[in-house]
């Protein structure tokens, strides 16, 4: 069973190692959507693979890490990109999360990277 969760927060960044003709290069801001996949086995008392509540209380402390700073400023996203927010909460919260097996960044609707912790 797979199940998933999304959460939302707003951003700024720029992408420091793109040339300075590049748009992103210039601070701005995304509202970035995250989605959780968790994939186990459905627990046959409460009839959850995992509590939503408990992904909530799991990612909440990143989100507030996260939620209307600058993105360059936090330890290990000196390059923004969705790419490296991604691995960056997978490596954050899998070791609390056995049944995690993607976490995607949504930049804007259409562009988003899911990591599910192979070889980045
Ligand atoms: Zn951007």
């Amino acid at each position: 069973m797979r199940i998933s969760q999304a959460f939302k927060f707003e951003a700024a960044h720029r992408l420091p190692n793109v040339p300075e003709t590049h748009r992103c290069h210039r601070m701005h801001g995304h509202s970035y959507r995250i989605e959780l996949v968790l994939s186990g086995r459905v627990d046959p008392r409460t009839g959850f693979v995992i509590d939503f509540f408990e992904l909530e209380q799991v990612l909440g402390p990143l989100l507030r890490q996260l939620d209307h700073h600058c993105l360059n400023d936090i330890h290990g996203l000196e390059n923004p990109t969705v790419e490296n927010i991604a691995i960056w909460i997978w490596d954050k919260i899998r070791p609390r999360l056995q049944q995690l097996s993607a976490v995607k960044v949504f930049e804007t609707a259409g562009c988003w990277a899911e990591y599910d912790g192979d070889e980045p």
